[in-house]
C-alpha cells in the first residue's frame, strides 16, 4: 500500500472510474468525491470510498482531505459536451473553471501536495500543424476548450505561489473499456464516435453518421488519435510518481498515441471485430470539427516511464463492444 490517499474528482464518470482502478491496482488508497450527476455510483471500485458532492463544496471537499490524508487530487470532474459549451457556456466555465478554482484553493488550504488535471486537445482549437506539440498555439474554438485552458492557467500561477505542483495531461480521443469489464463508458445521450458505434454494433442504434467527407484527409472524413482509457489512465498514475519525485516541476503533457485514424478507418475496424457491416449514412461536417487531431507525444514518452499497452484499433474497438453488451444486458 502507498503512503497517503489520493482524492479523485469525478471518479464515478469514464475516465475517473478508469483512474481509480489504476491508482488502486498499483496500490493507492483512493477517495472519490462525485455529484453523481452523469456518473454511476456502481462504477466506483467497492475498494475506494465514495463521497457524494459536489466539488465546489468546500466543507465537505476539505474534510475529506483533511480526514483522509490526501496527498494528491486527480481532477476529473467536469462537464464535457462541446456542443452543450456553446449553447450554456456559462455552466461550462461554473462547472469547470469557477469549480475548478475551488477545488484547488481547497487543495492548497490543506496542503495537498500534487494536483493532476484532465485537460484536453481542445486547449488548442484548429491546430495549425499536426502532429500537435505543448507549444503549439492554444486557441480554444468552443467555450469547452476555454473553461479547461483557464483551469491550467490558474494551475500555473498557483504552483509559482504554493508548494504544490501540477501535471496537466491534454487527452486526444480517449475510446475503449477496462480490458477486464470493470468499468467503461457508460454515460446515456453519447456523442463520441467510437461509442456510436459500438451502440450501432450492439443494435442500440441504426446507422452511424459520418460527418464530413471532405476533408484534408486521405479519405476525406475526420483523422483523429484514439487512444485506450486503461492506457491514459496508466498515464496519470505514472504523472503522479513523477509530481511526487520531483516537487519542484510541474508538467502538461500530451496524451495520444502520435497516430491518427480516419472515421472511415474506425468503422472498418468495428466491421472487422464484428464480421458485420455497421450502416453508414454520409453526411455534412459538424461546426468546429478539425480535419485531423494527431497528438506529438514525444513528451510524455520522454517524461513519464509510460508506454502504450493497447495501442490498437481494433483492441480499443474490441473493448468498447464487450462494455456496451455488458449494458445492454444491465438493461
Ligand atoms: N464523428 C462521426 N460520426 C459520429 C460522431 C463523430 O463521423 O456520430 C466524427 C467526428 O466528426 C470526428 C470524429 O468522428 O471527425 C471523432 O469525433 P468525436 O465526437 O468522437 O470526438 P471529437 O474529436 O469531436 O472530440
Amino acid at each position: 500500500m502507498r503512503d497517503g490517499t489520493v482524492l479523485v474528482t469525478g471518479g464515478a464518470g469514464y475516465i475517473g472510474s478508469h483512474a481509480v482502478l489504476a491508482l488502486l491496482d498499483a496500490g493507492w488508497k483512493v477517495v472519490v468525491v462525485d455529484n453523481l450527476v452523469t456518473g454511476f455510483d456502481w462504477a466506483v471500485d467497492k475498494r475506494a470510498k465514495l463521497v457524494v458532492a459536489n466539488i465546489e463544496d468546500e466543507a465537505t471537499v476539505r474534510r475529506t482531505m483533511r480526514d483522509e490524508g490526501v496527498i494528491a487530487v486527480m481532477h476529473f470532474a467536469g462537464s464535457v459536451v462541446v456542443p452543450e459549451s456553446v449553447s450554456d457556456p456559462l455552466k461550462y466555465y461554473r462547472n469547470n473553471t469557477v469549480a475548478s478554482r475551488a477545488l484547488i484553493e481547497s487543495a492548497v488550504a490543506c496542503g495537498v501536495k500534487h494536483f493532476i488535471f484532465s485537460s484536453t486537445a481542445a486547449t488548442y482549437g484548429i491546430p495549425e500543424q499536426v502532429p500537435v506539440s505543448e507549444e503549439s498555439p492554444k486557441q480554444p474554438i468552443n467555450p469547452y476548450g476555454m473553461s479547461k485552458l483557464m483551469t491550467e492557467i490558474m494551475l500555473k500561477d498557483v504552483a509559482a505561489a504554493h508548494p504544490i505542483n501540477y501535471c496537466a495531461l491534454r487527452y486526444f480521443n480517449v475510446a475503449g473499456a477496462d480490458p477486464q469489464g470493470r468499468s467503461g463508458q457508460s454515460t446515456a445521450g453519447a456523442t463520441h464516435l467510437i461509442k456510436i458505434a459500438a451502440e450501432a454494433a450492439t443494435g442500440k442504434r441504426a446507422a452511424v453518421s459520418v460527418f464530413g467527407t471532405d476533408f484534408a484527409t486521405a479519405d476525406g472524413t475526420g483523422v483523429r488519435d484514439y487512444i485506450h482509457v486503461t492506457d491514459l489512465a496508466a498515464a496519470h498514475v505514472d504523472a503522479l510518481d513523477l509530481l511526487i519525485a520531483r516537487p519542484e516541476e510541474s508538467h502538461t503533457m500530451n496524451c495520444g498515441y502520435g497516430r491518427g485514424f480516419s472515421v472511415l478507418q474506425v468503422l472498418d475496424a468495428v466491421d472487422r471485430v464484428t464480421n458485420r457491416t455497421i450502416e453508414r449514412k454520409l453526411e455534412g461536417r459538424r461546426a468546429g470539427d478539425p480535419d485531423a487531431l494527431v497528438a506529438d507525444n514525444s513528451r510524455i514518452l520522454a517524461t513519464l516511464p509510460w508506454r502504450p499497452k493497447h495501442d490498437d484499433l481494433e483492441t480499443i474497438v474490441k473493448d468498447a463492444l464487450a462494455w456496451e453488451r455488458k449494458l445492454a444486458e444491465r438493461g
